[in-house]
């Protein structure tokens, strides 16, 4: 699964972004564990992010649990963390903010982006938009004028706002195949820059990707729409999108994403009636890697793994002890 670049065969670089708002769930293992599993067959880098914008949500000893988390269950970076192995620095969001601020001046330069005063929707966008929390498309009320060029104007107590064309814009999928959003029916101009500061997610993580070489891009598939918004960015900053791969959500038995709610099936509880291997066993079983949910390390799976094998559809719901169901295609 080697991608060929301008002639040059790269090994591909996948990552992981977790935000470190609580401790990781059985839905953000199955998703480090298919990131991993795909980097480490194609002799890939597998990078940690942490995603710590959100000032009020992000907590230091949150990163430092996904950190002990994942080395615990095998699940090893080779660049990234709180230490920044391989990196200048810490790979941690709230220490990247140049590099938003080039994007967003960017795009500002381009006029493309103007102040908006409405202030529902940008409490949401430090957030990755998970579908579950509700999508609110913005009407353009503060657009200065209907069309870009926006004049170039920084106003004190404001959010900023990226103007998105009525236009379809598609990708294909590794796990959902071809799919194309019309994000000005989908959210309206999104924002990048939220009132008090805080760089948005979307434009947080394609300058990350961009500036870190990401190639692929795995999560879950309510951020299907976010992967359009994303491509939209890249071609606005003159940048190749990775490749996108939205997994089927791990929900419980009332078809709901996976959360601090659903106690049980958190690390906490998990490390305190399984082992290490137990819980990879269970996740692979989930993903369909492997038939049945045996203990085993995640390298033992390198040599089996295989896209193709995936649990596909839109939610793999699970028991209160983590155990498969069924897969859920939503209309
Ligand atoms: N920090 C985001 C989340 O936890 C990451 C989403 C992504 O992988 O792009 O949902």
């Amino acid at each position: 699964m080697e991608k060929t670049t301008n002639n040059a065969t790269v090994a591909p670089r996948g990552r992981f972004a977790p935000s470190p708002s609580g401790r990781m769930h059985l839905g953000n293992i199955y998703t480090a564990l298919v990131s991993w599993l795909s980097v480490r067959a194609a002799g890939g880098k597998w990078i940690l992010r942490i995603e710590d914008l959100d000032p009020f949500r992000s907590k230091p000893e949150y990163a430092r649990l996904i950190e002990e988390d994942l080395g615990r269950l095998g699940l090893d970076w080779d660049e990234g963390g709180i230490n920044g192995k391989g990196m200048e620095s810490p790979c941690m969001q709230s220490l990247r903010h140049h590099l938003y601020a080039d994007a967003s001046r960017r795009l500002a330069d381009a006029g493309l982006t103007y102040g908006c005063r409405c202030r529902r929707a940008e409490i949401l966008a430090t957030q990755a938009p998970h579908q579950s929390d509700g999508r609110i498309v913005y009407s353009g009320k503060c657009r200065p004028c209907p069309e870009p060029p926006f004049p170039r104007k920084e106003a004190e107590g404001t959010a900023t706002r990226l103007y998105v064309p009525d236009i379809e814009i598609g990708y294909s999928d590794r796990m959902a195949g071809y799919v194309s959003f019309n994000l000005a029916k989908e959210c309206g101009d999104f924002v990048i820059r939220r009132t008090d500061g805080a760089w948005a997610y979307q434009l947080a993580v394609v300058a990350d990707d961009h500036d870190m070489g990401i190639t692929e891009v795995v999560r879950g598939c309510d951020l299907l729409l976010s992967g359009a918004q994303q491509k939209y960015l890249y071609g606005l900053l003159g940048a190749t999108p990775p490749e996108f791969a939205h997994l089927p959500l791990i929900c419980n038995e009332n078809g709901q994403r996976l959360s601090k709610r659903d106690k049980s099936l958190g690390l906490d509880e998990l490390f305190s009636r399984h082992n290490p291997e137990e819980i990879i066993g269970m996740t692979a079983h989930l993903a369909g890697i492997t038939e049945r949910a045996e203990p085993c390390q995640p390298k033992d799976l390198i040599a089996q793994f295989d896209w193709k094998s995936l649990r596909r559809g839109n939610a793999i719901i699970v028991d209160a002890e983590g155990r498969f169901c069924r897969t859920e295609v939503f209309s």
